[in-house]
């Protein structure tokens, strides 16, 4: 049963962050509310406080900022499966937000909370690292940006401080010839395993210039696995694909898999492996 709590209505973000520091652990952003009430319905949480975020403005949209995109924290995933920029610019990011959850937790749920949630089985958070994603928080007058990759700490915990607010996210289009891919395994409602894939190869399309990989998921937060990304880097595209099956292997054990209802440790971390062969294969051939 949902226990009586009392709603805060801000209108900034400086508000949201007032509210936040004068309650301290008795208050919590209430976005879509999608994760937030479920838990606190459950009595897994409890909060005296919701400070609901839904009625700050310039926090949901999507624009587009030289070489950069910016997405408000409060866009919920079904206005990012229809976002014409995103569709243009970061088209994987767009059959993510397409394949995320059902059609009712889409049009409600927001990445900023999915991103703060940090449950272990998003996806959003893996693609984002693997592109290279700055994290906007905000706090009264301040603001700072959090690498994507060191946004997330644990599950359930992000680098967030608790009267910071997330207010964007920031995506480099990525510089062509380029090719991106995220690819997910699962057989419950959340996945199992997901991976992403960036590349970037020279004018010539021979070799990789650059190239992130990250993997989700599998264990309890969504990390960069630099090391495989060494193995591929700077080769050219054939000696790349030779050591493809190296990076996996190096992927799978990186991904921290745990044993749980989704798949014990070393079936995710061969799920890994399949999955960086693919989508290594289908970020080349979107290089063509
Ligand atoms: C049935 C179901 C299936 C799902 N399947 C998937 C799936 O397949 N893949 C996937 O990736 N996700 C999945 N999800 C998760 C879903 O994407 C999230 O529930 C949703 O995005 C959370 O957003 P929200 O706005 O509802 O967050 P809320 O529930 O409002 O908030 C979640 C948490 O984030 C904090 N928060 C929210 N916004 C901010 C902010 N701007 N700044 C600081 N803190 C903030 C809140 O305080 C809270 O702790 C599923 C969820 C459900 C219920």
């Amino acid at each position: 049963m949902l226990r009586r709590f009392r709603l805060e209505e801000p209108t900034t973000v400086a508000e949201v962050a007032e509210l936040l520091g004068r309650f301290g652990d008795s208050a919590k952003v209430y976005a879509g509310g999608t994760e937030l009430l479920l838990a606190m319905k459950e009595g897994l949480v409890q909060f005296e406080r919701l400070v609901n975020v839904k009625g700050v403005s310039g926090l949901n949209d999507v624009k587009q900022n030289n070489g950069d995109i910016h997405i408000g924290a409060l866009c919920t995933h079904h206005e990012l499966e229809n976002s014409p920029i995103l569709k243009e610019k970061l088209p994987a990011l767009v059959k993510l937000e397409e394949n995320v959850a059902n059609v009712r937790v889409r049009q409600v749920g927001t990445l900023g909370g999915n991103l703060c949630f940090a449950e272990p089985h998003a996806d959003p958070g893996t693609l984002l690292i693997a592109l290279g994603a700055r994290l906007v928080a905000e706090k009264g007058d301040r603001n700072r940006e959090i690498p994507a990759e060191s946004f997330f700490v644990d599950a359930y915990e992000t680098s967030l401080e608790p009267d910071e607010v997330l207010t964007q996210i920031i995506v480099p289009v990525p510089a062509q010839p380029a090719g991106v891919c995220y690819m997910k395994f699962g057989y419950l409602e959340r996945p199992s395993v997901g991976l992403a894939v960036m590349v970037n190869l020279n004018t010539g399309r021979t070799e990789i210039d650059d190239i992130r990989i990250a993997v989700g998921c599998a264990g309890p937060a969504p990390k960069r696995v630099a090391e495989a990304e060494g193995l591929l880097k700077g080769r050219s595209v054939d000696e790349a694909t030779q050591n493809i099956s190296q990076a996996g292997e190096m992927s799978g054990r990186a991904s921290q898999a745990i044993s749980d209802l989704h798949g014990a440790q070393d079936y995710k971390e061969h799920i890994v492996q399949v999955l960086l062969k693919r989508s290594f294969q289908n970020a080349l051939s979107q290089c063509a």
